[in-house]
């Protein structure tokens, strides 16, 4: 059967969240991008069950055949480094590993056995699997002992762990793994790239709390102990793949000197569990590399193709203008930005070195402005970024499904009255291309979308939007500023399409009646008090 992958328009997401909870997948990534926080598929993760495809929304394609387009990776071979010192093994060596389930934690463990077995040393290995296909924590207790019979527990008891091999760093830093580690004894070695929790797929705005983690981990185990390396970033960059990441990290623990196994057992493991050999060896060696001389591994690298420039008011403006003219014309991108410089004015006179009001309103009028109905979904499907984000992941020859529930045409729930998402073929590009020119009719009398529930309650909130702006701006003072911020920037919470967007509709402007009467009755501040 030709393999089949989920695969996201960035352009067209909303950052909704309804596809995380949906599928409660954290293979659906979050991405941020100059419009906000997308969603993307870790395609080296996805499981493929395809539940995130029922998130509603446009977004999601079905790519039947081709591959996967890995990153080039690195060609020149890891450097040859010397053998580290390896920790004594007076006493049983406890080693915790954790990591998320479906990425190989528990294949680690098993390496590790296996290397201290032909090494002729004493090995055990126990794992406890959470939800293992769906992203839940997997932690193994490693216990390696000179010999077979110097094993006498095989689960590593509270502050019993000399290493936390730390495969992703939510888990590492949650409480039962720091339970198994001691100051002054435990040391950590921890991939600290950002894979969201579970907790991401039900909250699509969370922070990813790497600081927080990185301080409960390094104070459990002591400032010197814990060592922290993008290894999820580098591995891809390396390798051309995050699968390599855990291997990636046993070497990093090696080269530290951390594992009292040698090089050529674990090498020797990898060749007796016989999956992508060549490919899990050179994860191992990068990781030393990366042990030895991390900057000098991060400079081979090279950046992260995603990071983001830094923004002034000017580019959010301007990109955002030019974004409307595509979107309709320039006259409508005129009403943006005519806005937008009344609102720096006036945020201006009432606070000369403030300008939050004024980024506020720049990304939540335009958020508005560029509601996505069926002109612009077309438009973002063919103005060649959709074709171009493909291209940079699939290769070879493959095809499309689309899964959508138009609002003219599409089949409704029963129950529900909510539209059902439908699949359609490959023949959608062709519709959307013929679209994507008829946006002129946007709005006229000739709309023949014009007049749906979702439309016209778009076209409302940006007339509404323009009157509330216009009462923050006829009402601004040093003391509201802050609650005027919040109140033009609520537009940014209202996500996603149908019944998604209308739920976020109701809950945003619920919040603005409360905040509008935080903003003309403003609590006294403590100075006003005195
Ligand atoms: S619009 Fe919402 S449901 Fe669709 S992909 Fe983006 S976050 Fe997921």
């Amino acid at each position: 059967m030709t393999e089949q992958k989920p695969f996201i328009n960035e352009a067209v997401c909303e950052g909704c969240g309804d596809c995380g909870v949906k599928s409660n997948c954290v293979s659906i990534i979050p991405r941020e991008t100059p419009f906000g926080r997308k969603r993307a598929i870790d395609q080296s993760s996805c499981n493929k069950d395809f539940s995130c495809v029922n998130g509603f929304c446009p977004s999601f394609v079905t790519v039947h055949g081709g591959t996967l387009r890995k990153p080039a990776g690195i060609t020149s071979a890891p450097p040859e480094l010397p053998a580290p010192e390896m920790p004594d093994l007076e006493e049983p060596y406890g080693i915790v590993i954790t990591g998320i389930g479906g990425t190989g934690v528990v294949t680690i463990g098993a390496l590790l056995g296996m290397a201290a077995h032909l090494e002729g040393k004493g090995a055990s290995v126990l794992d406890q699997i959470g939800l293992a296909q769906k992203n839940g924590a997997v932690v193994s207790h490693v216990r390696i002992a000179k010999a077979p019979e110097a094993i006498h527990a095989v689960r590593i008891a509270a502050g019993g762990a000399r290493l936390l091999l730390g495969c992703d760093i939510v888990t590492a830093g949650g409480p039962e793994t720091l339970a198994k580690v001691r100051t002054d004894y435990t040391r950590a070695v921890v991939n600290c790239h950002e894979t969201m929790i579970a907790d991401f797929t039900q909250n699509p705005d969370l922070a990813f709390p790497e600081a927080d983690l990185r301080a409960v981990i390094t104070d459990s185990c002591g400032p010197e102990a814990a060592a922290f390396v993008d290894a999820g970033q580098l591995a891809a960059a390396l390798m051309g793949d995050t699968i390599g990441t855990n291997l990636f990290m046993v070497g990093f623990a090696y080269q530290f000197g951390l594992l009292p196994l040698s090089a050529d057992a674990i090498e020797r493991a990898i060749e007796i569990n016989g999956t992508a050999v060549e490919f899990n060896k050179q994860a191992f060696q990068w990781g030393r590399a990366a042990a030895h001389d991390l900057a000098a591994v991060e400079h081979a690298a090279g950046r992260d193709e995603h990071a983001l420039e830094p923004e002034t008011a000017e580019s959010v403006i301007a990109r955002r203008a030019d974004e409307l003219t595509a979107y309709h014309d320039e006259a409508y991108a005129r009403r943006y930005t005519t806005l937008v410089e009344r609102v720096r004015a006036a945020e201006a006179a009432c606070l000369p070195r403030a300008s939050a009001l004024t980024d506020a309103v720049a990304r939540a009028y335009f958020k508005l402005l560029a509601y996505k109905d069926e002109y612009e979904v077309a438009r973002l499907y063919t103005d060649g970024r959709f074709a171009a984000d493909l291209a940079r992941q699939f290769d070879g020859d493959f095809r499309l499904t689309f899964h959508l529930a138009p609002p003219l045409f599409g089949r409704r729930d029963p129950e529900t009255g909510q539209l059902i998402k439908q699949e359609y073929g490959g023949s959608v590009m062709a519709a959307f291309r013929l679209l994507s020119r008829l946006k002129g009719l946007r709005g006229t009398p000739f709309d023949p979308f014009a007049h749906t529930a979702e439309r016209r309650a778009e076209r409302r909130l940006i007339g509404a939007y323009e009157d509330t702006v216009a009462a923050l701006l006829a009402s601004l003072t040093p003391e509201n500023h802050a609650i005027a911020c919040e109140i033009a920037a609520l537009p940014l919470s209202i996500r996603g399409f149908g019944h998604v967007k209308e739920a976020s509709i109701a809950e945003a402007e619920a919040r603005e009646a409360e905040l509008m009467r935080a903003f003309h009755h403003p609590a006294p501040t403590a100075d006003a008090a005195e």
